[in-house]
């Protein structure tokens, strides 16, 4: 059993509540480890750290900032595997996903690289007698980042290499399930040359959470998770006068159109159903077929390779999906199985009686991959996000039905459309109400590049994660007005300056 504690300052700390949360290997279902829970207190001294880093990380030039991102780029492909497995002990993800969740992260570190480039400001040069007009980006302060346990290396990269590389000093909040990952980066910043107290690492439960949001010495808050705790983290860090971006959850939507290739689409939605045992906040979980003869024939093809997916321990190379993260969300999502079936959906494939058969495994997470036909949009499994290895299929008879399901739901975070027809391409992208979209590609996540977020009740808040948007979201705009030089008299005056005087 080990012991997960606090990362600040640029030092482990062990925890003073004398509370803990377990920390379980879902693939065993063993508990084996345990991580402190801060109390409000030591939350405290963790935004104190990184209030002290401010005005030394501030002030270091942006080209000495970028090469710390420089630096840490390079220790995270040396890494890569290392966070990897450890990510995956706790997450149960196989060893091939955590790794590309150490990747997407990574990608992020890269992109922060340029931030000379992106931290420029605009200036407008004799926009009245002598007067230059000029406007730079400035660092906020101590900023905080809220994670959730599915993406345990790449949501915290996201944040913390955007909010660093800008000038802000870090506290980051992750997911109690899975600490290992997010730790071993405070090691990792570090080493690439990042001076203590601008990334730590505050573990907790609620009560971390609430100080966060609470505490005046934290301007912004980045917050991924479930929609219930995205509207209250974004409600209160906003009632205490932080910017706040939080993102919520999903039910993302696969249009099959009747042109579309149908062997394509079946493997794109096995993979994009069932990868990561369905925990994504852009898995596919409705299929939505338009007409009957693709409905049925969709369904023909989905039936064996749902039927022969390879579920096994995160370290099993040959698995295609590992165990779900404890045996409280296997409960959950179980629970939603029987609900289905008694709402009136058709059960395809029943992934409930899933019996891990390697032996040692019996007390994992495991649920085998199950398959729904003829859901309705009015049935609470519908309607509600069940964040696990199933698909619904809802079958439409136009392609208006089927473009009414995603923009009428509540949740409006990803969606894609598979069709070799243009036209329906084009009319799909532009009018369906998500935030995401993919053209023949199932799981449509932005570059580091570009920018990642939802719609409606998937995201709270006007600015997105990484791109141009989370610098946006990390830094504010001083707008400067000068005049050189100085030795123009035109006496006082009283109206507002207008290009006119
Ligand atoms: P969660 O909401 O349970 O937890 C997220 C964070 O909030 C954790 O750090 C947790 O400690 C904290 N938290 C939990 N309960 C709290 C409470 N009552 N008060 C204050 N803080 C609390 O989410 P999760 O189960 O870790 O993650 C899965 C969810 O995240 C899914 O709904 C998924 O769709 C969503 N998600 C969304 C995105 C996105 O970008 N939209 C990305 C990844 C995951």
């Amino acid at each position: 059993m080990y012991e997960r504690h606090h990362y600040i300052n640029g030092s482990d700390v062990e925890g003073a509540s004398g509370r803990f949360g377990p920390i379980f290997n879902p693939s065993t279902g063993e508990q084996q480890g345990k991580v402190s829970l801060a109390s409000k207190s030591e939350v405290e001294t963790c935004i104190a750290a990184a209030q002290a880093a401010f005005p030394g990380w501030s002030a270091t030039s942006v080209v000495k900032r970028a090469r710390v991102l420089q630096n840490l780029v390079q220790l995270l492909y040396r890494d890569k595997d290392k966070l990897a497995e450890a990510l995956a002990s706790e997450h149960g993800k196989v060893f091939s996903d955590a790794q590309g969740d150490v990747q997407r992260g990574l990608e992020v570190a890269e992109f922060a690289q340029g931030i000379p480039h992106l931290l420029k400001g605009e200036f407008s040069d004799n926009v009245s007698g002598s007067i230059d007009m000029y406007s730079m980006r400035k660092p906020l302060g101590v900023v905080a980042g809220i994670t959730p346990f599915n993406f345990p290396a790449m949501i915290p990269l996201w944040m913390s290499c955007m909010a660093i590389a800008c000038g802000n000093t870090f506290v980051l909040k992750p997911s109690e399930k899975d600490p290992s990952t997010p730790l071993m980066f405070g090691e990792l910043w570090k080493e690439a040359g990042l001076p203590v107290g601008v990334f730590n690492v505050i573990n907790g439960d609620k009560e971390a959470v609430d100080t966060v949001c609470t505490d005046p010495r934290v301007k912004a808050v980045s917050f991924v998770g479930s929609t219930p705790i995205a509207q209250y983290v974004y409600s209160t860090a906003t009632a205490h006068g932080k910017r706040c971006q939080a993102m919520g959850g999903a039910k993302n939507h696969m249009i099959i159109m009747p042109d579309a290739d149908l062997d394509q689409v079946a493997d794109a939605l096995v993979g994009a159903a069932y990868g990561s045992a369905g925990e994504r906040c852009m898995a596919i979980s409705v299929a939505v077929p338009v007409g009957k003869q693709v409905a049925d024939k969709m369904v023909d093809m989905l039936k064996p390779r749902v039927e022969a997916l390879k579920v096994g321990h995160s370290m099993d190379m040959e698995a295609e999906m590992g165990p779900l993260v404890t045996a409280d969300h296997l409960a959950k999502v179980r629970g939603y199985l029987d609900l289905a079936e008694k709402e009136g959906a058709d059960v395809v494939v029943d992934g409930r009686d899933f019996k891990y058969s390697m032996q040692g495994y019996e007390n994992g997470y495991y649920l085998g991959g199950s398959l729904f036909d003829n859901v309705k949009p009015e049935m609470r499994t519908y309607r509600e996000e069940i964040f696990g290895p199933t698909l619904q299929i809802v079958r439409a008879e136009t392609f208006d039905d089927a473009i009414r399901l995603p923009s009428e739901h509540e949740f409006g975070n990803g969606t894609s459309i598979f069709t070799r027809d243009g036209d329906t391409a084009r009319a799909y992208v532009n009018n369906v109400e998500v935030g995401m979209v993919g053209v023949n590609v199932p799981i449509p996540v932005p570059l580091a590049f570009h920018t990642f977020g939802g719609w409606k009740s998937s995201a709270f808040g006007d600015i997105n994660q990484h791109g141009m948007e989370g610098v946006r979201f990390y830094t504010k705009t001083k707008t400067v007005t000068s005049r050189w030089p100085t030795g123009i008299r035109s006496g006082a005056e009283f109206v507002i300056p207008t290009l006119n005087s």
